[in-house]
């Protein structure tokens, strides 16, 4: 598998730190709103990629934060906590936001058939992971405590821009119009680790610290969580773009000052979603939701199918026409399928080369609308079975998943007793050694559309 690598600008051979195992890990919500459509493009992305992994034949261990404290209005850590400023706005606790749009999140994943990460960690549940690491940075001397809070002192990182591949001084004139420089600092960059003091003062969560009575910093919480789920070496970290900097920049500084090496060898990003007058942002009021789209009457993964027929790496701009487009096409594409004739009657060598061309479009730094034209290429060959269609395409959808194919089969009584028998006999020949008999039953089966799951308990079926 080949990908693009943010921290090298290069498209390289991805080789997992262990060998067939990938530690993943994707930075979640801040969950003072709705996630809107963009900030799901990049979910989408991910969502992908670990499918395309596993689809390759990956193990993946996949770790998300909800972030629900320390992230404040200014990613140069300045302002207020959005979540405090998010609770306000709604008359709750803090608490009470993140659970509703924590929710509210994976509500609209679901519809987007975005799978949930096995790790899910809220930020405010890791505190002594953060407290742990920022004392041995205090201690190796990488970070400062300054009128209250304690920082980290950008100029002991080494290389720290490299993921940005910026200057300081391009950084500086970015972020100065919205930040407004915290005199404490040794440098503008340094970032800090915890608060103690803050000009708001209704900072509801805080938590007693070596330091005095605060919070930690949004950056921290992800090398802090990433650390205690998936150790010292992390294969591929994402995010969408707008994270590179200072957010990814601030992990990467922190993470390799802890382990004392190199942290994460894979960066991907995922490009913006636009509109017309330019990004999708939640500060600016009224934005689009999963929900609004269904109000609108659109199914949400007509959005999905628009995500991906483009690359992750290129930005896109999000119009209803474009979203109607998709949704045409989408349509067609399901009823297509759905007149494919079901009996059983599968061309193996066809299928084999389909399937290798797909993983090809995966290889090649997650090619999404390539997967998208072999999906077309099987339904327009006349060489290929019907059947031997809807195999491909069940396959396929482990990755895409656009529910291409829906009401599967009902499986009769009889039939199941017939597949039951077939399996008990399988595992005869097995223990007699007859493993050509064993062979031979399970590819029988498989052309009728039964395709045999050993695991450790047994053999279980699938209808393919
Ligand atoms: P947030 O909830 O603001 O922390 O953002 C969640 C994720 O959405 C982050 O990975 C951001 O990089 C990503 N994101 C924010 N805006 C957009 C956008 N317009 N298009 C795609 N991804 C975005
Ligand atoms: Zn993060």
């Amino acid at each position: 598998m080949r990908v693009y690598n943010t921290l090298t600008k290069k498209i390289e051979d991805f080789i997992p730190f262990e060998e067939g195992v990938v530690r993943m890990y994707t930075c979640g919500p801040t969950v003072y709103n709705f996630a809107h459509i963009g900030n799901l493009r990049t979910y989408i992305f991910e969502d992908i990629l670990e499918k395309s992994l596993m689809y390759v034949g990956y193990n993946v261990l996949r770790v998300m934060n909800i972030t629900d404290v320390g992230h404040l209005t200014s990613d140069g850590d300045t302002g207020e906590d959005k979540m405090a400023k998010g609770a306000k706005r709604e008359g709750k606790t803090v608490k009470e936001t993140a659970q509703f749009y924590t929710e509210a999140f994976f509500k609209d994943c679901s519809e987007l058939n975005i799978d949930k990460p096995a790790v899910v960690a809220p930020a405010s549940e890791h505190i002594d992971q953060y407290i742990k690491m920022i004392k041995k940075l205090l201690d190796d001397g990488y970070a400062y405590e300054s009128n209250g809070n304690i920082y980290f002192d950008i100029s002991k990182a080494r290389d720290y821009y490299r993921l940005s591949g910026k200057n300081p001084d391009d950084l500086r004139v970015g972020v100065r119009d919205s930040v407004e420089e915290d005199a404490a600092k040794r440098n503008p960059a340094d970032f800090a680790l915890w608060f103690t003091v803050s000009k708001f003062q209704n900072q509801e969560m805080k938590w007693d610290s070596p330091w005095g009575v605060g919070y930690p910093g949004w950056h921290i919480e992800c090398s802090g969580i990433s650390a205690e789920y998936l150790g010292e070496h992390l294969d591929i970290h994402c995010g969408g773009v707008d994270n590179i900097f200072p957010h990814h920049t601030n992990e990467i500084a922190q993470s390799e000052a802890y382990f004392g090496h190199k942290w994460c060898n894979y960066w991907m990003h995922g490009e913006h979603l636009n509109d017309a007058s330019g990004k999708m942002s939640k500060s600016k009021g009224e934005f689009l939701t999963v929900d609004l789209l269904k109000e609108k009457g659109y199914d949400p993964l007509s959005y999905r199918y628009f995500c991906l027929n483009s690359h992750y790496r290129k930005p896109l701009v999000f119009t209803w026409e474009a979203l109607d487009g998709a949704e045409n096409a989408y349509k067609k594409l399901k009823n297509r399928i759905k007149q494919l004739d079901r009996t059983p009657d599968l061309n193996e060598n066809k299928t084999d080369a389909y399937q290798v061309k797909f993983k090809s479009a995966i290889s090649n730094d997650l090619n999404t609308s390539s997967m998208m034209t072999i999906l077309y290429d099987v339904l327009k060959d006349d060489d290929l079975s019907d059947f031997s269609k809807l195999y491909l395409i069940d396959d396929f959808d482990k990755v895409l998943s656009l529910n291409l194919i829906e009401d599967e089969p009902e499986i009769e009584e009889d039939k199941e007793q017939e597949i039951l028998k077939k399996i008990e006999e399988r595992a005869q020949a097995k223990k007699d050694k007859n493993f050509a008999l064993a062979d031979q039953i399970r590819d029988e089966l498989l052309k009728q559309g039964v395709k045999l799951i050993d695991t450790r308990e047994g053999t279980t079926y699938e209808l393919v």
